[in-house]
């Protein structure tokens, strides 16, 4: 199995350039050459599997220089007991044609840990293989929900150390508590004054700045990305399509063969992308529906062909799906065309120009054939948290019901019945504010983040997760906040180096 660049088809790599990388050198997206297929025979030795063995027969199909005892170590060490169910990515049935894929019962409570828990395994396997035995420096300017999967997941990896940049003001005080708190050896956190941009824009500076790699490799020190646009956090993610297929054979909602159709609340496109992948290695899916909050770049896109994000951005109560730039598009748009780099290079160079890029004829053909798409605001979503704990007493987060909400619309505009997976991407007590909000139809009756986790637990009776519980009181180990010009040297003073 080959990779190849959407800025450029002639390269070729094999999977851990592509991931001990993060990006191609001339600003593409690494994507297989060809996508592995897969058959009935295949998915039907799934259904009986632990989400382990799941995972390693979809992986080695795609990550070819890895070795079997290799991955096999690499899924057994990432999806443990620390996912508080034994499914690991749990399907539960919400009524006749819905169900409920929960990808949050990781270590963090968001569906990130997916591919977080693994990536650092398939980093440091490839860092091996790549860059020389160098000591990985993973640098991740976070909106919230990746910073703390990826302390996570890196947290005393030998042979990695991760610092990660957050917005002080721009994150839940539940996503806050998670990252100052965080544990390990190996581990740096840092608030920013400014906003999330600031943040990124810093850590891009810092990437890139020919003086801080030529330092850090003195040290024997490599940067490397966990960001959504690696590889290694894509391929993770087709396993849970399959496994989700899987388990409602198991459970007698589908036979095997039978076509579902996908729903994803969607921010970067890259969860959505991994459902696009298992449909085309033979996943028997349908429709994609591509679910957004008020940010409905997207919706429009995959309705007319014209993304443009010249656009208000508005700050929602799905915060993880606030973003403009969806950037696993790409990828998406290279298979489309049949691996075409000439027009990846001049829609994404329309992008960065022209702040947007227009498709149509084939290209929009296929798009409206794979995908649905449709958008809700903050009002209906919380609508929507309050009808599906109100009927079928489940209780979701708000991103997740902005997925319940436009797969309704789906159904009730055009009547498909198919049976449905829908992608649940974080605990409802991430987000208690809204959520509890939804709930009681009016204000919390208090401020503290706990006290909101308390009342909630208590009207729905369903628990919220031990480790945001045991957060409380909890303080903080990294209490420093600096500006986006000091954070150079806050990644050497974490480093444990000088300039
Ligand atoms: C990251 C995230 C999303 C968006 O996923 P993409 O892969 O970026 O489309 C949705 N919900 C939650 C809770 C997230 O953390």
């Amino acid at each position: 199995m080959n990779y190849t660049s959407t800025r450029n088809s002639s390269l070729r790599a094999e999977a851990s350039f592509a991931i001990a990388h993060g990006i191609s050198e001339e600003g593409g997206l690494f994507v297989p050459t060809s996508i592995p297929k897969t058959d009935a025979a295949f998915i039907e030795g799934l259904v009986n599997a632990p989400y382990v063995e799941r995972a390693n027969r979809i992986l080695s199909l795609y990550l070819t220089d890895y070795t079997h005892e290799e991955l096999a170590a690499d899924t057994a060490g990432a999806y443990t007991e620390r996912f508080g169910d034994p499914a690991v990515a749990p399907v539960k049935r919400l009524d006749d044609t819905a169900h409920i894929l929960e990808l949050w019962h990781g270590p963090t409570c968001a569906f990130k840990d997916m591919a977080l828990q693994l990536l650092p395994y398939l980093l440091t396997g490839a860092a091996s293989r790549v860059s020389g035995g160098k000591e990985t420096v993973i640098l991740v300017a976070t909106s919230g929900d990746t910073g703390k999967a990826a302390l996570e997941g890196f947290r005393d990896v030998p042979g990695t150390k991760i610092l990660v940049f957050f917005p002080s003001d721009g994150v839940s005080p539940m996503q806050k508590l998670q990252m100052t708190t965080q544990a390990g050896e190996n581990v740096g956190v840092c608030a920013i004054r400014g906003n999330f941009d600031d943040a990124q824009t810093g850590v891009k500076r810092i990437f890139t700045s020919p003086e801080v790699i030529e330092t850090l490799a003195r040290h024997n020190m490599t940067f490397s990305s966990a960001n959504s646009i690696n590889w290694g956090r894509l391929a993770p993610q087709i396993v849970y399509y399959f496994s989700a297929y899987a388990d409602l054979i198991k459970n007698g909602a589908i036979r095997n063969g039978e076509k579902i159709n996908v729903t994803v609340p969607t921010g970067n496109f890259g969860n959505i992308l991994a459902a696009y992948y298992a449909r085309e290695m033979g996943l028997p899916v349908n429709r994609l529906i591509c679910a957004s909050n008020e940010n409905d770049v997207l919706t429009e896109f995959l309705t007319t062909g014209r993304y443009n994000r010249r656009r208000p951005f508005h700050t929602t109560v799905s915060p993880s799906m606030d973003i403009l730039i969806s950037s696993n598009l790409e990828r998406l748009l290279w298979h489309l065309t049949g691996g075409d780099d000439e027009t990846v290079r001049r829609l994404f160079g329309d992008l960065a120009e022209k702040g947007e890029y227009t498709v149509d004829g084939g290209l929009l053909e296929k798009l409206r054939t794979l995908f649905a798409a449709g958008c809700t605001d903050d009002a209906g979503t919380a609508k929507t948290i309050a009808a599906v704990f109100n009927e079928h007493g489940y209780l979701c987060d708000t991103h997740t019901a902005v997925a319940v909400n436009v797969y309704n619309a789906y159904r009730e505009k055009t009547g498909d019945r198919t049976p449905t997976v829908i992608a649940s991407t974080a605990s409802p007590y991430k987000f208690s504010k809204a959520v509890l909000g939804a709930i009681t139809g009016g204000a919390a009756g208090s401020d503290s983040e706990f006290d909101m986790v308390e009342e909630l637990e208590r009207l729905t009776g369903v628990p919220a997760p031990e480790q945001l519980k045991t957060l409380r009181g909890k303080a903080p180990r990294f209490t420093d906040v600096c500006t986006g010009d000091e954070m150079t040297d806050r990644v050497y003073r974490l480093l444990g180096i000088a300039d």
